[in-house]
């Protein structure tokens, strides 16, 4: 997507308009209150989608704007509690869903709402028997570019001064489904484990792992220096704020690592020509691990949340879908013969005679699951993984 701004200068139709759309908006959060008191306050990807249906003709459409400019703020809503709901499903406890009334809201209108007249003015329709706002365009605007590649235009408020957005649809289209599919699997001792139908790549985790091992050392020697120390002391303090220098420090180097290993593995995507990054949800799989303390755990879940994150991103900013699919048995499943039983250690071995990388056993069979082909005997063979090692010191 490609945008240009074009400041406007005030006039009340503006105030008037955004204010509409802040209507809908607080009529959104309003009907969602009905529904959740009706429905008993569960939430959930599926709910919301009946709700959002029952929304869409229960929107009193009273405001001075197109219809398809409301049905964008319902969908707005919707696509911020989705939001919300992955940003808690990665880990992020303080997420929370949009709540917040809003006098103004920047305001949409979908291509038809949309209308050229001549070379030098642009009339955006706010519905039947409402004003539509007009607009004045400068000399060197391209009118036969935008009529193309229009896809919304956006009236945008920010410190005083309104502008309007032309979003064109010139974005790298997102590629096709025949082009190549990487699973994903987010291991326990390695941050990422992909498999793209050749290749395995196994992302080395030992440089991390060693952050976490000293993370947990240094909380560990100076919880007992501060314990020995009177609370609130002047030891006490300075003790306290070493320790979480140090932490930041740490905290700060795992975030570099996880960006690194993001990074090459999204390039590796792009080398191949994978149009679609399969990863496998995790909320399922932390109990099969006995993590001597929580502290620990809780850290690798904030280090997965972290990495599928980072893909996404990085991913979509080159144009590669991301799907997350629950990976329940992926990690289980013998993609030879189908049998399941759990791998004890870091190889994965069956009955069958197979034997791979237990990771990359996950990997494979995440991408099986997104082609539908979950349980069918794998009709290629696999080759030797390859390790991905990050190029930095050792701690
Ligand atoms: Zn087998």
């Amino acid at each position: 997507m490609r945008t240009r701004k074009l400041k406007l200068p005030y006039n009340r139709q503006l105030d008037i308009i955004n204010a509409g759309t802040g209507s809908v908006w607080v009529e959104c959060l309003r009907l969602k209150d009905t529904w959740d008191y009706a429905h008993g306050y569960r939430t959930g990807g599926r709910l919301d989608k009946s709700c959002e249906l029952w929304m869409d003709k229960e929107l009193s459409k009273s405001q001075p704007l197109h219809s398809q400019s409301i049905q964008e703020v319902r969908s707005r809503y919707f696509k911020n509690r989705k939001g919300f709901r992955e940003l808690r499903k990665n880990g992020h406890n303080k997420a929370k869903p949009p709540y917040r009334d809003k006098t103004f809201q920047t305001t949409t209108w979908k291509k038809s709402a949309i209308r050229f007249i001549g070379k030098r003015q642009l009339r955006l329709s706010n519905g039947k028997g409402n004003e539509p706002l007009y607009v004045n365009l400068p000399k060197n605007f391209d009118v036969q570019y935008a009529i193309a590649h229009i896809a919304i235009v956006e009236l945008v408020y920010n410190k005083g001064q309104y502008s309007l957005h032309f979003v064109y649809g010139v974005a790298k289209a997102l590629k096709s489904d025949s082009e190549g599919v990487v699973g994903v699997d987010i291991g326990e001792i390695h941050p990422i484990v992909s498999h793209n139908g050749v290749d395995t790549l196994i992302f080395n985790g030992r440089y991390i792992r060693s952050l976490y091992r000293l993370r947990n050392k240094v909380i560990a020697s100076f919880g007992k220096k501060i314990d020995r120390c009177k609370r609130h002391s002047k030891r006490w303090w300075h003790l306290v704020r070493r320790k979480w220098k140090r932490i930041r420090k740490i905290d700060n180097q795992i975030r570099d690592g996880l960006h690194k290993h993001t990074t090459e593995f999204v390039k590796h995507c792009e080398e191949r020509n994978i149009g679609i990054v399969v990863i496998g949800d995790l909320t399922g799989i932390r109990d099969s691990i006995n993590y001597s303390k929580r502290a620990n755990q809780k850290l690798h879940q904030w280090a997965f949340g972290k990495v599928t994150q980072l893909i996404s991103y990085k991913a979509k900013a080159l144009g590669i879908k991301v799907e997350v699919i629950d990976e329940s048995y992926t990690s289980q499943t013998c993609p030879r013969c189908g049998n399941k039983h759990k791998p004890s250690n870091r190889e994965y071995k069956c009955k069958c005679g197979f034997v791979y990388h237990r990771d990359g056993v996950g990997a494979v069979n995440i991408r099986q699951k997104y082609l539908g082909k979950f349980g069918e005997l794998l009709n290629y063979q696999l080759s030797v993984p390859i390790g991905m090692r990050l190029q930095t010191k050792t701690p």
